[in-house]
């Protein structure tokens, strides 16, 4: 059985608010949202390799007690020996596109009652305080590709996905 606890390390969370406030054109929903950062020992695992990190959205009653939005685990052992600053700034940066906001049909971003997020006269989305319609983003997704330039676990599955997707898309 796994153990987890919540990551106390400030540079970490330092990492994780730096990230999202240097992009906030892509990351922008992610300001007001509560992300968790969970150590987990030992390392996950995934298809025989090691998981690095993953992001899930918490569920209905995982809300209601931790007021959290999301949560991203991360494996201690290989972060803390394996990874430069660097990377563990990659994996970072790739967790958190995983949490993603949902849009409606006109493509607009949503609140969690379905509302349109309205936009400033800059065409910049401004949420206010209220709760948004967080989701995971699934991989098989284009945007994921430019994240994988460094040699991490999963990263060939991945990219071979995402190839399919392309080759499909281009017919
Ligand atoms: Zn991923």
């Amino acid at each position: 059985m796994a153990s987890l606890w919540v990551v106390k390390d400030a540079l970490i969370r330092q990492m994780v608010e730096r990230i999202i406030n240097e992009n906030e054109a892509e990351f922008w929903h992610l300001k007001t949202a509560k992300i968790a950062l969970v150590w987990v020992v030992p390392d996950m695992k995934k298809s025989g390799r090691i998981a690095l990190a993953t992001a899930q959205k918490t569920n209905p009653l995982l809300e209601l007690f931790s007021q959290y939005d999301f949560v991203i685990k991360l494996s201690r052992d290989h972060w803390e020996s394996n990874l430069s600053e660097a990377e563990q700034e990659s994996v970072m940066v790739h967790e958190l596109r995983h949490c993603g906001v949902k849009y409606n049909r006109g493509g607009c971003p949503i609140y969690a009652d379905g509302a349109a997020v309205p936009c400033d006269e800059d065409g910049k989305y401004c949420p206010g305080e209220f709760k948004l319609a967080y989701c995971i983003v699934p991989h098989d997704c284009e945007i994921f590709l430019a994240d994988f330039g460094t040699d991490l676990p999963g990263i060939e599955r991945v990219q071979h996905r995402a190839q399919q997707v392309f080759e499909f898309a281009k017919g």
